[in-house]
């Protein structure tokens, strides 16, 4: 399922250098939802994750907490989201959250081929949502600032890889020295 976006390659490729050169805002990315990554410009799991990174720093430029996801399924990225604490009020819309929200219902057979990019290692309540929907596949960016129980998602034989991401470290590690109440209230301490 693959939610607007261009249906021609020379169109998919402009758009992946637009997004390549704009910092990101909820309308490019919006813009950008269903675009196919197919042709070679992008495909692979660090690509990926810079979509959710983005979403991320989208998220901290206004205000909020910088993390962010991205949904991407047979190499089409279907949506990006980011935590929406600060920006809606919202105790739910956490990063991988408001971008499933973002993406909308799908079938559970499109979970399953689907894998999930997040800019930090997934709390309790976005591990049970993995889980919940049978998404197939977990990339983290990084889970040195924060680590959620990811044993949960190897238990239910999910695919998880860890990025190790340094501009996702740095992203987060500086957010937290300088917002602590917030991060310590997003994650319930
Ligand atoms: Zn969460």
């Amino acid at each position: 399922m693959v939610r607007g976006g261009a249906s021609d390659k020379a169109g998919l490729l402009a758009n992946c250098e637009k997004f390549a050169q704009l910092g990101g805002s909820v309308a490019i990315y919006s813009h950008f939802q269903g675009v196919s990554a197919a042709g070679g410009r992008v495909g692979d799991d660090r690509t990926y994750l810079d979509f959710a990174r983005r979403a991320a720093l989208t998220g901290r430029d206004e205000g909020g907490i910088p993390v962010g996801a991205a949904l991407v399924v047979d190499d089409t990225v279907l949506g990006v989201g980011h935590n929406q604490r600060v920006q809606r009020g919202s105790v739910i819309r956490h990063g991988e959250t408001d971008c499933l929200e973002n993406v909308g219902r799908l079938p559970a057979s499109t979970y399953r081929r689907s894998t999930l990019y997040t800019t930090l290692s997934p709390c309790p309540m976005c591990t049970g949502t993995v889980l919940l929907y049978g998404i197939g596949r977990v990339v983290i960016g990084e889970s040195t600032t924060f680590r959620g129980p990811e044993e949960l998602l190897l238990e239910a034989g999910i695919e998880v890889v860890q990025m190790n991401d340094a501009k996702c470290i740095a992203m987060m590690t500086e957010f937290v020295r300088a917002h602590p109440e917030l991060w310590n209230e997003d994650i319930g301490v």
